[in-house]
C-alpha cells in the first residue's frame, strides 16, 4: 500500500456498482490508504454499496441523492456531527432520462433539460458548498465530465450541455474555494461501458471507434481514471485547480 492519502478521508460519491467510475477512484485513493465514505441514490442500492466498502480499510456507505436538498443536509450533518473532517471529495453523478438520449437534441422537453442539470451539473455546486464546510484542511474536490461538453457527440446531446454547466461550475467554485485552499478540478474521461454508459444510443460504435483513432489506440481504462483522481485528490496535485484532466487515450486531440 502506498501513502498519499495515508490519514486522509475521501467521500466518494456515485457508486452504483463495480464497474462505477467512482468505484475505479475508490480503489486508487484506498490503495494510498485513504479513509473511504461511499454514497449512494437509494435504499435499493444500501446494502451493495455496504457490501463494496467494507473491502476497503475501515470504509463506510451512507445515503445521499443529490437532487434533494433535504437529503443533501440531513448527509453532511451527519458527518458534521461525528466530527468528520474531509480530505477529498469525488462527485461521480449524472443522470438524464432515456428518451432524451434517443431523440434528436432539439426536441428536448423543459423537464428533461432541467433534470439533466439538475442532477449533473447544479449538484456539485450543492455538494461543494457543503463539503467545504467540512474541509477545514482544505482538500480537493473532483467531477467527472466528457468531450461532449464541448463537442457535438452523437446521441449525448442534453447530457452535453449538462456538462457544459458542469466545467464551467468547476472554474467559479475553483476561483471561489482557492482561498480556503480547496482545489476544484474535473476529469474528462474517454468512454467506459459503466451502467449510465448504456444509457448512451450506439455506445458501442463509440468504444469501437475510439479503439480505431483515439493516439493510444485502445478505450479508457477505469484504473486509469482511479489513479488521475488520486493525482487530482493528493499533494501531488497541490498545483491544480480549474483544470479539466483528460484521460481519453488522447481522444481529445483528434479532429474528424
Ligand atoms: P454509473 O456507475 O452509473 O454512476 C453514476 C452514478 O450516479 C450512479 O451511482 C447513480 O446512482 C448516481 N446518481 C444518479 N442520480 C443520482 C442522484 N440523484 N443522487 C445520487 N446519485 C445519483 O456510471 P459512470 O459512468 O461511472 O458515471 C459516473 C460519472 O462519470 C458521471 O458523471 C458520468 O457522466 C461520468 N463519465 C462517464 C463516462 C463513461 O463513459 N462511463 C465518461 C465520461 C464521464 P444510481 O445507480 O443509484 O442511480
Amino acid at each position: 500500500m502506498g501513502e498519499l492519502m495515508q490519514g486522509k478521508t475521501a467521500l466518494v460519491m456515485g457508486v452504483a456498482n463495480r464497474w462505477s467510475l467512482a468505484y475505479a477512484i475508490a480503489r486508487s485513493l484506498a490503495r494510498e490508504g485513504a479513509r473511504l465514505i461511499l454514497t449512494y441514490q437509494s435504499e435499493r442500492q444500501r446494502a451493495a454499496t455496504e457490501e463494496l466498502a467494507t473491502a476497503f480499510a475501515g470504509g463506510e456507505a451512507a445515503a445521499c441523492d443529490v437532487s434533494r436538498d433535504d437529503d443533501l443536509d440531513r448527509f453532511f450533518a451527519g458527518l458534521r456531527e461525528r466530527g468528520v473532517a474531509l480530505d477529498a471529495v469525488v462527485h461521480s453523478i449524472a443522470f438524464a432520462n432515456r428518451e432524451d438520449l434517443e431523440h434528436p437534441f432539439y426536441e428536448t422537453s423543459r423537464a428533461g433539460f432541467l433534470l439533466a442539470q439538475d442532477v449533473s451539473a447544479y449538484s456539485l455546486v450543492a455538494v461543494a458548498r457543503r463539503a467545504a464546510e467540512l474541509m477545514p484542511r482544505g482538500g480537493s474536490i473532483l467531477t467527472l465530465t466528457y468531450l461532449g461538453a464541448t463537442r457535438v457527440v452523437p446521441n449525448y446531446n442534453v447530457m452535453g450541455v449538462a456538462k457544459a454547466a458542469l466545467e464551467a461550475s468547476v472554474r467559479y467554485l475553483a476561483a471561489e474555494l482557492g482561498a480556503r485552499g480547496i482545489r476544484v478540478n474535473a476529469l474528462s474521461a474517454g468512454p467506459v461501458k459503466t451502467a449510465s454508459a448504456r444509457a448512451i444510443k450506439d455506445f458501442s460504435k463509440i468504444l469501437d471507434e475510439v479503439a480505431q483513432r483515439a493516439p493510444l489506440r485502445r478505450v479508457t481504462d477505469p484504473g486509469e481514471v482511479g489513479d488521475a483522481a488520486l493525482f487530482l485528490a493528493s499533494d501531488l496535485g497541490r498545483g491544480v485547480t480549474g483544470d479539466i484532466l483528460f484521460v481519453d487515450s488522447g481522444c481529445h486531440v483528434m479532429g474528424f
